[in-house]
C-alpha cells in the first residue's frame, strides 16, 4: 500500500500540477490507464505553496502566482486521476510527517523562494482558525521596510529572501533566527527543524546561524549541522534544538503522501480528516 506524495513547494510546481491535471482533461478526463495503472497506490496527496483551503483542497492568493486563486485543485486532480486527492499546504505536510514522529511541539520552517512554516504543538498541527498560523514568513519585522510581495513592508520573508539574493547567507541566518526566536518565545517549541532547497544549499551556516540568534534570546539551544554532528553545546535538559529535517528534500514530499496515509492508519494529528 502505497501513497504518491508530491511537492509543490514552489510556484512553479503547483503550475506543473495545473499543467499535468489539463492534460489529463485534453485525453477525455481519464488519465491513461485509471483504474488499471495505479495499482495499490491508494491516493495522492499534493503540497502546494499556501495560503489555501486544506479542507476543500482550493488554492488562495499564492503570492507571485495570482492566477491560481480559487483553483480547486483538489477536485480537478481527482476527477481526472480517479483517486482521491488531499491537498494541504507545503509546510503544514512537512510538520504532519514530523508530528508522526512523536509527541513534541517543534516547527518546520521552510525556506525555498519562499518563507513559511508549519507548527507542530504536543504532537498536533497548528492551524489557527483560519489556516494562517504557518504564514511565518509576513510576521513583520521591520517597521517600514522593503516592500513584500504579500503587501506589507518589512516582512521576515521580505528581508530574508533580500540576503539571499544578495548571497549574504549568513544575514538570511540571522534574519531567519530573528523569526525563530519570536515562534520559540511565544509558543516555547522544543525544536526548530529547517528545510527547503535554500536552506539545503548551505546547511551549516543557517543551522549555525539560527542557532546564534536562538542562543541570544532564549539561552540553551543545541545545533545538529550537515553531518549531524552537533556544536555550540547542547545545553541543559529544556535547550531547544535547531537541525535539518531528517528527510532533506524529501520533507515535503514525504509529508504529502502521509496526508493521504495518516489518516488510514488512524493517525491524522490535525489532517484534513479530523477536521472536516
Ligand atoms: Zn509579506
Amino acid at each position: 500500500m502505497e501513497a504518491a506524495g508530491t511537492e509543490a513547494a514552489e510556484a512553479e510546481a503547483a503550475e506543473a500540477e495545473t499543467a499535468e491535471a489539463e492534460e489529463a482533461q485534453e485525453s477525455g478526463g481519464v488519465p491513461p490507464g485509471a483504474g488499471g495503472r495505479w495499482g495499490s497506490v491508494v491516493g495522492v496527496g499534493v503540497a502546494a505553496p499556501g495560503p489555501l483551503d486544506h479542507v476543500r483542497g482550493v488554492l488562495r492568493h499564492v503570492t507571485g502566482v495570482p492566477q491560481l486563486a480559487g483553483f480547486p485543485l483538489r477536485d480537478a486532480l481527482a476527477r481526472r486521476l480517479g483517486l482521491p486527492v488531499v491537498v494541504d499546504k507545503d509546510t503544514d505536510a512537512a510538520a504532519l510527517g514530523l508530528a508522526l514522529r512523536g509527541k513534541e511541539s517543534l516547527a518546520y520552517i521552510h525556506l525555498g523562494t519562499g518563507l513559511g512554516a508549519g507548527l507542530v504543538l504536543d504532537g498536533r498541527i497548528h492551524r489557527g482558525g483560519r489556516n494562517g498560523a504557518g504564514e511565518f514568513g509576513h510576521q513583520v519585522v521591520q517597521l517600514d521596510g522593503p516592500p513584500c510581495r504579500c503587501g506589507r513592508n518589512g516582512c521576515l520573508e521580505a528581508l530574508c529572501m533580500d540576503a539571499v539574493r544578495r548571497g549574504r547567507t549568513d544575514e538570511a541566518a540571522r534574519i531567519l533566527g530573528v523569526g525563530a526566536a519570536n515562534l520559540v518565545s511565544l509558543l516555547g517549541v522544543d525544536r526548530v527543524l529547517l528545510g527547503g532547497r535554500t536552506i539545503l544549499s548551505a546547511p551549516d551556516a543557517y543551522v549555525d546561524g539560527v542557532a546564534a540568534q536562538l542562543r541570544a534570546v532564549v539561552g540553551a539551544v543545541g545545533a545538529v549541522g550537515a553531518a549531524g554532528a552537533a556544536s555550540n553545546g547542547a545545553g541543559g535538559g529544556r535547550a531547544v534544538r535547531v537541525e535539518l529535517a531528517p528527510e532533506g528534500t524529501r520533507t515535503v514530499a514525504d509529508g504529502a503522501a502521509q496526508l493521504v496515509l495518516a489518516p488510514l492508519f488512524g493517525r491524522a494529528p490535525g489532517a484534513p480528516a479530523d477536521g472536516g
